[in-house]
């Protein structure tokens, strides 16, 4: 049946974080929509060109746009198995159009971890994260610092950070998130995979959650 785990909550909330020691530890490919745009921006390719103004302005990319990436990517073979899902879906549209493309193959989301932290907590979050420029690993000045500063402790790549970490993106990207992902909750919990997990815990507390509701969930 394979293992789709689908990572909701706000920006900020340590999804990414968290979804790649998750992947690392099951050992299955981790999904972020917003990566797979931040790839194609560096390309330069028409996708990525279309996707920057809304990720400037912190609203969402149109749904057939972001379906159609994200259904490319979990399509490929390295997916069979599962994958964790962060970023995406976004609206109850691309929820039901994930929905869609498993059951065709047989299979379906299996559990709706929700990490739940405050806007507030979020907007310190945010304006403090910088990201590798070569692996991508996440850092945060003052809750998760680099050994060195500026440097990644993983690859030794150059840390940046990114052009919508700005308090008045925050700021938008949390309205987004209220107005048309938070919808999103009521959709799993009405199947009942959702699953609250307190992100304001730190880093390690909040994955030992997550493998209990992993293994709730029989994975
Ligand atoms: P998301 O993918 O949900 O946007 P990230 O995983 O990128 O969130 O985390 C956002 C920022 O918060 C990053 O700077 C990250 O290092 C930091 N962070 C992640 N989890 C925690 C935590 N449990 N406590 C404090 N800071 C965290
Ligand atoms: P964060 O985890 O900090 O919220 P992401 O990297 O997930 O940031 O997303 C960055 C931006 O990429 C979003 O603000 C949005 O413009 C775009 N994006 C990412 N995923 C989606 C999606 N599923 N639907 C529409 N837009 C998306
Ligand atoms: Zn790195």
């Amino acid at each position: 049946m394979g293992i789709f785990v689908v990572m909701l909550g706000p920006p900020g909330a340590g999804k990414g974080t968290q979804a790649k020691l998750l992947a690392k530890d099951l050992n299955i490919p981790h999904v972020s929509s917003g990566d797979l745009f931040r790839d194609h921006l560096g390309r330069k390719t028409e996708l990525g060109l279309l996707a920057k103004g809304y990720m400037d302005r912190g609203d969402l990319v149109p749904d057939d746009v972001t379906v159609g990436m994200v259904v490319e990517r979990i399509g490929r073979p390295d997916c069979q198995e599962g994958v964790i899902l962060d970023g995406f879906p976004r609206t109850l549209s691309q929820a039901a159009a994930l929905d869609g493309a498993l059951s065709e193959r047989g299979q379906s989301v299996t559990v709706v971890p929700l990490v739940q932290v405050a806007d507030e907590e979020i907007v310190k979050r945010l304006t403090a994260r910088r990201v590798c420029r070569n692996c991508g690993a996440v850092y945060n000045l003052v809750f998760n610092p680099p050994a060195v500063e500026g440097v990644c402790d993983v690859c030794g790549g150059e840390l940046y950070q990114r052009d919508d970490d700005n308090t008045e993106t925050v700021r938008n990207r949390l309205y987004t998130y209220h107005k048309e992902t938070s919808p999103l909750i009521g959709y799993y919990f009405a199947k009942g995979l959702l699953v609250e997990v307190d992100g304001k815990q730190a880093i390690e507390a909040v994955q030992a959650s997550l493998r209990v509701v992993l293994e709730m969930a029989g994975k």
